[in-house]
Formats: structure tokens, C-alpha cells, sequence
């Protein structure tokens, strides 16, 4: 069989790895000029900046097996980084209180959570553990039955203290979420895939961080003869038939149709819609509904040592942050500190029209306010990776709209994969890439 996979993100590059695996030629096509998506990794100032994934959440088994394969999971490689996980949270924008990312357990008995808030997270707990034990961690939309409640809106009614300075921070720093995007059954889903998946641990590469992966995966398939990889390919249209696909594509001005036996369709959700024009009204439906928050990450070179400061800052939208997520610093031990900052979605909605150099002077200034200690530091260097598609949402009815859509059953030549079917994470993207791979080999076998 030959499949054309659309696609080079990681569950696009995870689809083409496992149908070579079953024997099948692939045709790997790229829009951009290096493959990655969203997880992909720059050199700057002698350092390694993500422009998008971070690291691996939840030591997810499939990332760990495709290091594995690519020769890249030693100690040297990886690295674990769940110690360096510790975030502080600025309360108040004074003092800063110190927790563990995604343990929103440890979070929950925090001093600056009141006793009769304690008390009362304590009362639900045999519910959210029945919620969580209910969860298949491999399948999203076994919580669809929790959908029609926002995760935010009901730990409040048990602890405001909470979801102000653990789950908001943390929810809209890693993901982009805000409080009205995500729904009780993601969080639920989510916790129990942490359990599951030995959460405890995150890792990234020592080299290139999380990119590293699908830069070795591109590698890998350059070198490929079973693999076509067109790099600086843009996909325009995808029409499936009876014998197959045919794929209109461009590279320049050239444009050029492919065929095949079926091809997997690796892009985020809102832009499947228009590359498949003759895609069904229930389909079309659903995925025009996808949505994405954006998250931009701000790179600054400093001239100071680190001096005093911690290693992250966590900054709450309780507290008038509503821009900025986090700060994390590192000291080059030249007299010089690597910084970055994380722009939450809505600072990248409000300020879309804005250019990078505005942006930078408003996240710096964000930066000041949180820590006023750092007036009159000169920035060296700094330079902005813009996200506007970053992660994809999960408000209140995402996960019963899934399961719909996947009711509706396979399309006879074309499988779809990435974050919209699962978790906005490079384990669960990657995850997707397999299932289509495997299922579409299996359809058409
Ligand atoms: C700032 C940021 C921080 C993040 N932090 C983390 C983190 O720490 N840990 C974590 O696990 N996850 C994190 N994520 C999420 C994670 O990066 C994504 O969920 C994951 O990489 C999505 O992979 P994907 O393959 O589904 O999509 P993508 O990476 O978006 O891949 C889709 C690919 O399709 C290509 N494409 C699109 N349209 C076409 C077309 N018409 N023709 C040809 N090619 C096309 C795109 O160029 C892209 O390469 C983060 C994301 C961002 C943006």
C-alpha cells in the first residue's frame, strides 16, 4: 500500500513511522521547511529554544519506545526533568509559594489553602477518584459522561484558593487553557492517564529538548528509501474515492497531484475542514467547531547572573496576570541569564495584531512587573516564537462532540491523528499517529 501522510508534526511523523513498520511506502509531505509542527526546538545564543513542546508529560510509554527506537533514550539523551518541575507561584505578586507541576494533590494541601477549603476538596475526593478510576487513559471519550461540567467552575465551588493560584496557573501555563476551556471529563481523563502513565516523571532531551525527537524522526526519514518526505510541501486538497486519494499539492509556484491508496491526515482540527472539500456536513460540522489557544514563548539573554531569582515563576490571572504565564530563568555562568516567558491565550488574542517588536516590549514589561528587582537589567538579545494555533481546547462539550464524530466511523481511504483527538501533548499526538496508522493498515489490508 502506498499512503500519503499530510502532515510532519509528531503524530503525523508517528503515523509514517509505524506503516513502515507494517511494510507500507510512504509519501511524507511538509509545509513547512523542517519537519516538527509544533515540536521543534532553535539554536539561540549557544542555547536550545522550543518554539513549541517543552517536554514529554506524564512519561508517556510511546514517546519512551520511539527514543527507544531511534537510539536516543539513554541517560546522555534524555533527561529527566521532574525535579527541576518545582514551579513558585507568585501570590500577590510579593511572595512566592512553592509546588510541584501537575500535582495538584501536594497543591490541595498547600498552607495557602484555607482549612475549611481543604476540607471540603477532602469531601470530594472519593467522587473525583471514581471519576478518575471510570477513565480510560488510551481513550478521551470515556468521560464524555462528565462533559457538561467546566472543571474550574466546580473546584471553585469547593476551593476559589485553589483554582485561583494551582489549577488556573496551572492549567493556563502549560496549555494555554483559560478557565472557561476546559471540562471536568478532560480533567478527569487527564488525571487518570498522569496515574497511569507514572506521571511523576517528565522528560526532555539534553540536546534540542523536546524537538530532538522530531528532529531525529525527520532524520530518520530522510534516509528512509521506503519514505518520500517533501519538505516545503503545502497540501491544498484532499479528495478520497473509490480507488483511493488524490492529493493536490504546491511547492512554489509548482503544483502537482499525487495518488494513492489512502492517505492520514495529520493536521490540527480547524484546518482539516478546509483541506477536505467534500467532506460530509456531521464531520464538517464538528470540526469547525475546533478551536486553539495560542501560547507564545518570549527568549531573553540577560546581562546579570541569576543572582537571587528562582528558577520559575508562576504568575496567576487571579492576580492581575492575564498575559503572562510564567518565567523561568537559567544561569549561563558568564554573567549572563536565558529567560523566557509564556504568553497565556488571551494575551496572544488581545494583542494578534501587534508586531513581534511590540510584543516584546509588553512581555517585558510584564516581566518587570512581576519582578521589579530586574528594572535596569539590559536585555541582550530577545526574540519571540508566535503560537496563535498552540494547543487545541477542551471547553465544556469538546469530549461528547468527539466521541459523536468518531461514531460516525472511518472514512473509507483516509485516517485522521494529532492533538484535537486527544491531548494537546507531544505523547498523546504521537499516540493518535499510531492508531491511524494501524487502523487504516488494518481497513485496508
Ligand atoms: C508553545 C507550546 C508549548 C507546548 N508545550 C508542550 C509541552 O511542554 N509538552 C507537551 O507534551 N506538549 C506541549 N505542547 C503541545 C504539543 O506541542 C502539540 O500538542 C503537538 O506537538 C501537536 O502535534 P501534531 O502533530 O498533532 O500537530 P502539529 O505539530 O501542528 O503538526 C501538524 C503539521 O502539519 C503541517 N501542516 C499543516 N497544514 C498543512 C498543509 N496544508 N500541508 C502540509 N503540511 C501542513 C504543519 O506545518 C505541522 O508541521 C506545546 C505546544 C506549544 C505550541
Amino acid at each position: 500500500m502506498r499512503v500519503i501522510v499530510i502532515g510532519a508534526g509528531i503524530a503525523g511523523l508517528a503515523a509514517a513511522w509505524r506503516l513502515r513498520e507494517l511494510g507500507h511506502a510512504v509519501v511524507l509531505l511538509e509545509q513547512d521547511a523542517e519537519p516538527g509542527g509544533r515540536c521543534r526546538s532553535v539554536h539561540w545564543h549557544g542555547q536550545w529554544a522550543v518554539t513549541g513542546a517543552v517536554a514529554f508529560l506524564g512519561a508517556e510509554a510511546n514517546l519512551i519506545e520511539q527514543a527507544r527506537k531511534l537510539g536516543i533514550d539513554g541517560p546522555g539523551e534524555m533527561q529527566d526533568v521532574s525535579a527541576a518541575q518545582r514551579w513558585n507561584v507568585l501570590v500577590k505578586r510579593k511572595d512566592a509559594v512553592d509546588f510541584g507541576a501537575f500535582d495538584l494533590a501536594a497543591a490541595a494541601r498547600h498552607p495557602i489553602v484555607p482549612l475549611r477549603e481543604k476540607a471540603r476538596l477532602l469531601v470530594a475526593l472519593p467522587k473525583l477518584a471514581r471519576l478518575m478510576l471510570a477513565a480510560d487513559p488510551h481513550d478521551i471519550t470515556s468521560t464524555a459522561a462528565l462533559d457538561d461540567e467546566n472543571a474550574c467552575a466546580y473546584f471553585r465551588r469547593l476551593s476559589p484558593t485553589f483554582v485561583d493560584y494551582f489549577l488556573e496557573p496551572c492549567m493556563a501555563m502549560f496549555c494555554g487553557y483559560g478557565e472557561d476551556d476546559f471540562s471536568l471529563a478532560w480533567t478527569a481523563w487527564s488525571s487518570s492517564g498522569r496515574l497511569a502513565w507514572g506521571g511523576q516523571h517528565v522528560w526532555t532531551f539534553r540536546e534540542r529538548g523536546a524537538g530532538r525527537l522530531t528532529w531525529e524522526m525527520g532524520r530518520h526519514f530522510e534516509a528512509d528509501p521506503g519514505t518520500d518526505l517533501r519538505l516545503g510541501t503545502r497540501v491544498l486538497a484532499v479528495h478520497p474515492d473509490e480507488q483511493g486519494v488524490r492529493v493536490e499539492t504546491c511547492r512554489g509556484s509548482d503544483s502537482e497531484t499525487l495518488r494513492a491508496d489512502a492517505a492520514v491526515v495529520a493536521v490540527p482540527g480547524h484546518r482539516v475542514a478546509a483541506l477536505m472539500p467534500g467532506l460530509d456536513p456531521a464531520r464538517r460540522a464538528f470540526l469547525s467547531g475546533i478551536d486553539y489557544a495560542g501560547h507564545h514563548i518570549v527568549y531573553y539573554l540577560l546581562d546579570r547572573p541569576k543572582g537571587d531569582l528562582l528558577d520559575t515563576y508562576v504568575l496567576p490571572a487571579a492576580d492581575g496576570f492575564r498575559r503572562t504565564g510564567n518565567l523561568r530563568f537559567t544561569d549561563l555562568g558568564n554573567g549572563t541569564t536565558f529567560a523566557h516567558s509564556q504568553w497565556k491565550d488571551h494575551g496572544c488574542r488581545q494583542h494578534a495584531h501587534e508586531s513581534d517588536a511590540q510584543l516584546l516590549e509588553i512581555a517585558w514589561s510584564d516581566v518587570l512587573e512581576a519582578l521589579p528587582q530586574l528594572r535596569g537589567t539590559r536585555v541582550i538579545d530577545s526574540f519571540v516564537s508566535r503560537q496563535p494555533h498552540a494547543i487545541c481546547k477542551r471547553p465544556k462539550g469538546y469530549v461528547r462532540a468527539l466521541r459523536d464524530f468518531r461514531r460516525l466511523g472511518p472514512l473509507p481511504h483516509v485516517a485522521f491523528c494529532g492533538d484535537w483527538l486527544s491531548n494537546s501533548t507531544v505523547g498523546q499526538s504521537h499516540w493518535t499517529g499510531l492508531q491511524a496508522a494501524e487502523a487504516l493498515a488494518a481497513r485496508l489490508a
